[in-house]
């Protein structure tokens, strides 16, 4: 209609271009698995993705074809996540902790053309390599000098910093529709196969309008951000594109997440804001500690994808005046859903009380809507006790998984999330439990089904079942809960050893509990949760 707003897409690379524009001297600081530290500008950035597009239209990748990296947190990532999305083809960051098996499937069911990967990576891409269906191009993200000798891998070999040599900045990005896939993401699922997110640009720029706000992730141009958070899992999060949107520094870790390590680099770059699951925070806090040093410009660090310990949120605040901000989100939301942001009547509440508040994790970012659903999906009040499946709906929520011919999880066009939780009077979410059946540990899933199928196919097995038990380090680990055959003496180290080679070294579970029958529901379902409220605290007690 005449006089209405443009009708503008919402485009990944319109970020990039505004960073460019206006913030084309901002820095990106990365410490490079070559091991240097590389700094470059938002200008940089922004010409060689451009490179880097006409170097993918060189290699013939089209519309909608998918595009892997296997990479670490770094500005080749970077220039990837801009360059891929934006010339129209699809980004699909790798998990490079799955079990090869994984991987391989992961990249078939994509039916990814090319695979760019970090050097520290050659020997997984090895591995793998031999194991999908058909011969890709490899792309070493490394110069000449770094190239790896002659690696047996079928199909093509390509050193990055030539590819990109070869080609020209002049490339325009393609006006495209909004709604077109920008990247993809697998999750592990509780069943079967790990299943694909497909972002698509206009969910990828509303989440980032929403992700950056003061409430939410509190991100701007005074800001220098590190995210740990893997670029391989949910976009860490979404900061690359925030940083772009507001015009941050960012500071990219590499492979170095170790305590010292991310440490140095915080203060070397005066990283004001940070982001990772508790585990990492654990290590860094320890190693802070340890020195009696202090963060001299670190004031926020942002604590997702687990739930963050009140003494872990204390000793940030008090020791450190670091202050905590307690946010969940899913592979399927983008990631954020919600964030634990005070508000203003809570600033006045004793310490202790407003301690509670941020053990939740948190309230809705606007685009988010969210309930609580009892058992017969009836909708549960918002009352702080009543607690229930947590659904939610929004533009950057997923409505099923990429090639995936499962019927729609969405219930009512609501998505189910798999947690339970409780909400506020205030519209403060908190997590009391898990409906789905997998592990999390230090961030990352491990299906508890999957440990169970290969516990199972040792002969000396009846009956197995994996729960995730709490653990100090890494939040959960898989315990498994074996009915041995009649007459058997099966040991827990033959057992455990049967797992080599099965699944990824760190799936394997770090005990085996023998018991003598599994609790039957009335329908012979086993009851998991009989076994998980008697188990849960085995490794906090050994
Ligand atoms: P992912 O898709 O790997 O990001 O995992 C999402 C899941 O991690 C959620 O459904 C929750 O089960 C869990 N999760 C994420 N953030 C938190 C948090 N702050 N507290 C508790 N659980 C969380």
């Amino acid at each position: 209609m005449h006089g209405l707003m443009m009708q503008q897409p919402l485009l990944v690379a319109s970020l990039l271009t505004h960073a460019e524009r206006h913030h084309g001297e901002q820095e990106i600081v990365s410490r490079r698995v070559e091991g240097d530290i590389h700094r470059y500008r938002y200008r940089d950035l922004a010409q060689r993705a451009r490179r880097l597009a006409n170097a993918l239209a060189g290699l013939g990748i089209g519309e909608g074809e998918r595009v892997g990296t296997l990479a670490w947190n770094g500005y080749r990532h970077m220039e990837l996540y801009f360059a891929v999305s934006g010339s129209g083809a699809v980004l699909h960051t790798l998990n490079p902790r799955l079990h090869v098996d994984q991987l391989a499937y992961i990249i078939d069911h994509a039916d990814d053309r090319v695979i760019f990967f970090d050097l520290t990576f050659l020997p997984l891409i090895e591995s793998v390599a031999p194991r999908i269906r058909s011969p890709k191009v490899f792309v070493a993200m490394t110069d000449r000098a770094n190239m790896p000798a002659t690696p047996d891998l079928p199909g093509m070999l390509m050193c990055y910093e030539d590819l990109i040599d070869g080609h020209g900045d002049d490339f325009t990005w393609p006006l495209l529709d909004e709604n077109t896939a920008s990247s993809l993401c697998y999750t592990s699922g509780t069943t079967g196969n790990p299943k694909g997110v497909l972002y698509s640009h206009r969910s990828t720029i509303l989440h980032t309008y929403a992700a950056a706000l003061p409430d939410s992730l509190n991100c701007s141009a005074r800001d220098v951000i590190l995210p740990v958070v893997p670029m391989f899992h949910v976009n860490a999060w979404g900061l690359p594109y925030i940083a772009c949107m507001v015009g941050a520094k960012l500071v990219f870790p590499g492979p170095a997440l170790d305590g010292k390590s991310l440490y140095e680099l915080i203060e070397a770059e005066q990283v004001t804001l940070s982001a990772g699951v508790p585990t990492v925070w654990q290590g860094l806090l320890r190693h802070v500690a340890e020195r009696g040093s202090t963060f001299t410009a670190m004031r926020r660090t942002i604590v997702g994808g687990a739930p963050c310990p009140t003494a872990m949120t204390t000793e940030f605040q008090e020791r450190y005046h670091v202050d905590v901000l307690h946010a969940w989100g899913m592979t399927e939301l983008s990631p954020v859903g919600t964030v634990c942001s005070f508000k203003g009547h809570h600033l006045s509440l004793p310490t202790q009380q407003r301690y509670a508040i941020q053990a939740k994790q948190g309230r809705a970012v606007f685009g988010i809507d969210m309930r609580i659903v009892g058992p017969d999906g009836e909708a549960l009040p918002w009352d702080g006790r009543a607690a229930g499946d947590l659904q939610v709906r929004g533009p950057w929520v997923t409505t099923g998984y990429f090639g995936c011919d499962e019927a729609s999880p969405l219930s009512d066009g609501w998505f189910p999330t798999g947690d339970v939780a409780k909400i506020d009077a205030d519209g403060f979410m908190q997590i009391t439990d898990r409906s789905k059946d997998v592990i999390k540990s230090g961030g990352e899933w491990i299906s508890s089904i999957d440990i169970e199928n290969v516990a199972s196919l040792h002969p000396e097995v009846a009956s197995a079942v994996c729960i995730a038990a709490r653990h100090p380090k890494w939040d959960e680990r898989p315990l498994l809960l074996i009915v041995k055959q009649p007459g058997s003496a099966l040991e827990s180290a033959e057992l455990l050893d049967f797992f080599d080679g099965r699944v990824a070294k760190w799936w394997k579970p770090d005990a085996v509990v023998f018991i003598e029958a599994l609790p039957l529901g009335a329908t012979g379902k086993v009851l998991k949760n009989q076994l998980r409220d008697r188990f849960k605290d085995y490794y906090l007690m050994a």
